[in-house]
């Protein structure tokens, strides 16, 4: 049905212009840093860089995944870069972020998946800037539980991983994935002490009941936080939109979501998991 494909107005958003954005678009170039803003084709760019605020992808911008909806390229990542996280802390610093965003590309082929950068990254973020809180959304660490807590170890304020969709769906949206594993992960990550987050993207065809056993399941394996946003196709070789889900829809999803246990749950079009982070920090 090509009308409910059609982009709605509801998505229609700001151009990225102004002084803040040139100074953010300054400071990643010259640190030589990725931001998931771009290598995602954010529609939010305009608002959140335009305030000073971007998410930092570290690990490098090649993905050894193939996710269906995502614009990194994936292949074999060069080695990794031991002076980023030095980088990432000093921008963050020169930026005067009060809640710095970090996530990272999959390292499937580095028996840490990462995490060691990923603690120095949140280590050398929390000495250049105390009062700056953080959020790091992490990768599926495939089990290795020892990884994910090193990764989570640093101070960091807020945890979260995304679900990206509901169970049907993740052969077609996130192969390289298990449902229950990141579940799995949540429930450590929350057991370890922290406050979790996830993000799933509506509009890929699942179906209301599918959203609800989500978010029972979420609530189940001690998620906190929930955002729900519009899945966007990035380029016409990624995975096609099913559906633009109205944003009556997305409020609904809000209200079901904290009457099924979540604590706090960012519902709308444009959400990303990274949009409003600042407002997770102390639900
Ligand atoms: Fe970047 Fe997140 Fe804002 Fe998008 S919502 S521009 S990814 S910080
Ligand atoms: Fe993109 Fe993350 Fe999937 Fe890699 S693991 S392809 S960065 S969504």
């Amino acid at each position: 049905d090509e009308t409910k494909r059609k982009k709605p107005n509801w998505l229609r958003v700001k151009l990225p212009v102004g002084k803040e954005y040139a100074k953010v678009r300054k400071l990643v170039d010259e640190h030589k840093l990725h931001t998931i803003c771009e290598s995602g084709n954010c529609p939010n760019m305009g608002e959140c860089w335009g305030a000073g605020t971007a998410t930092f992808m570290i690990l490098g911008n090649v993905c050894t995944r193939s996710c269906s909806f995502c614009a990194v390229a994936t292949g074999r990542p060069p080695e990794y870069d031991t002076d980023e996280p030095r980088r990432v802390a000093e921008a963050i610093k020169l930026m005067g972020v009060k809640h710095a965003v970090i996530t990272s590309v999959n390292r499937d082929e580095l028996k840490d998946r990462g995490a060691e950068i990923w603690y120095q990254t949140v280590i050398e973020t929390k000495k250049a800037s105390p009062s700056t809180t953080i959020e790091t959304l992490i990768p599926d660490v495939k089990g290795n539980w020892d990884a994910l807590y090193r990764m989570i170890s640093g101070g960091q304020e807020v945890v979260s991983h995304n679900m990206e969709t509901v169970k049907r769906l993740y052969r077609r949206v996130r192969p390289q994935a298990k449902y229950e594993r990141s579940l799995e992960q949540i429930k450590l990550t929350k057991a370890y002490g922290k406050r979790t987050k996830t993000g799933i993207m509506l509009g890929l065809g699942e179906t209301k009941d599918e959203v609800y056993e989500a978010m029972d399941h979420l609530a189940a394996h001690g998620c906190d936080i929930l955002t729900l946003g519009q899945y966007l196709q990035p380029t016409k070789m990624h995975i096609e939109v099913a559906e633009f889900i109205h944003p009556d829809l997305f409020d609904h999803y809000r209200e079901e979501g904290l009457k099924r246990g979540l604590k706090y749950v960012e519902s709308g079009p444009l959400v990303r998991s990274s949009y409003h982070a600042e407002r997770h920090v102390n639900v």
